[in-house]
């Protein structure tokens, strides 16, 4: 499967007030191996011009030299974002909308139409990461995990989820047993880990966060440090940063984040 390819969007609806959801077609995507949480590099063109990609194999970090040697002003953005769903030749990803000032990924959704293009690197199943296997496994994070959460419930039965969204216009339907928490105003992450907070959890339950970055480091050190949860039980991502885009350098935080997850990965474990 070619991890490189143009994008062409197909369609595009709102589906809530702040999430924009965008139909994708495009060579290969009909090889994708089907895996939950499938998480994708997009590519957004400098104003007026085509998108380029980097002209590489699929070896990931030839790849990434290729797209940093695109000359700046032609070179494009590059975002994070997650497979919402996906038939045998498209994918939706779900965009969202928020408040605040808009980074380029957000202000292109906004404005999105059917036959603008986009770049893609992924989804690669070099980056899959299973959920941690447990008795009951917590699922927590933010209208950004909304798409990773969806599609991790439709694999798991033992999934308590906690997802807080801006308001109750922006819950969308999910199976099982989904607690939506609606900050309403109140600080972001602030209501997401008072519930997590208050949660029963049993003993040796598991744990996947997801969402801003310092929500995501207080309900990991407080799983740890006061509930008990294996470090290696949790699988956690920070997925955007207050005040910094994605383009800004790794916080010292983040390099601790980065360390301790790669100390936890399986293929490190017993080294
Ligand atoms: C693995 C992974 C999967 C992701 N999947 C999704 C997904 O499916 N859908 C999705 O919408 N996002 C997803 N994200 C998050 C998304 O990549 C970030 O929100 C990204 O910063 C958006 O890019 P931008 O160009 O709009 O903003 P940037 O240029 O990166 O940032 C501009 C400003 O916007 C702020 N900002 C960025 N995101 C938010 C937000 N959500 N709320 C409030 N302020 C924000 C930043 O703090 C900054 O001040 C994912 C991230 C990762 C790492």
């Amino acid at each position: 499967m070619n991890a490189t390819s143009l994008l062409e969007v197909t369609a595009v609806r709102r589906v809530t007030p702040r999430t924009v959801r965008i139909t994708f077609t495009g060579p290969g995507l009909d090889e994708l191996e089907p895996w939950p949480d499938q998480q994708l590099k997009l590519l957004f063109p400098p104003p007026g011009r085509p998108v380029r990609l980097p002209a590489a194999d699929n070896d990931v970090l030839r790849w990434y030299q290729a797209y940093l040697a695109i000359p700046a002003e032609e070179r494009p953005v590059m975002r994070s974002y997650t497979v919402r769903a996906r038939t045998r030749d498209t994918i939706d990803v779900d965009f969202v909308l928020h408040a605040g000032p808009a980074g380029p990924a957000t202000a292109w959704a906004a404005q999105a139409a059917v036959g603008d293009v986009l770049g893609r690197y992924g989804p690669d199943a070099a980056y899959r990461r299973p959920l941690p296997a447990a008795e009951t496994v917590l699922l927590a994070g933010d209208e950004t995990a909304l798409p990773a959460i969806a599609t991790l419930l439709s694999e798991v039965d033992n999934a308590v989820v906690f997802v807080e969204v801006p308001d109750a216009a922006e819950e969308q339907p999910l199976p099982g047993n989904v607690r939506w928490l609606h900050r309403d105003g109140a600080e972001h992450g602030s209501r997401l880990l008072a519930a997590v907070r208050e949660a029963a959890l049993p003993a040796g339950a598991a744990a996947w966060l997801a969402g801003e970055a310092s929500t995501v480091r207080a309900l990991r050190r407080h799983l740890v440090g006061e509930r008990g949860l294996a470090k290696g039980g949790i699988e956690f991502t920070g997925y955007w940063r207050r005040k910094l885009t994605q383009d800004d350098a790794p916080t010292a935080e983040d390099l601790a984040d980065a360390a301790e997850k790669l100390e936890d990965s399986p293929a490190c474990a017993g080294n």
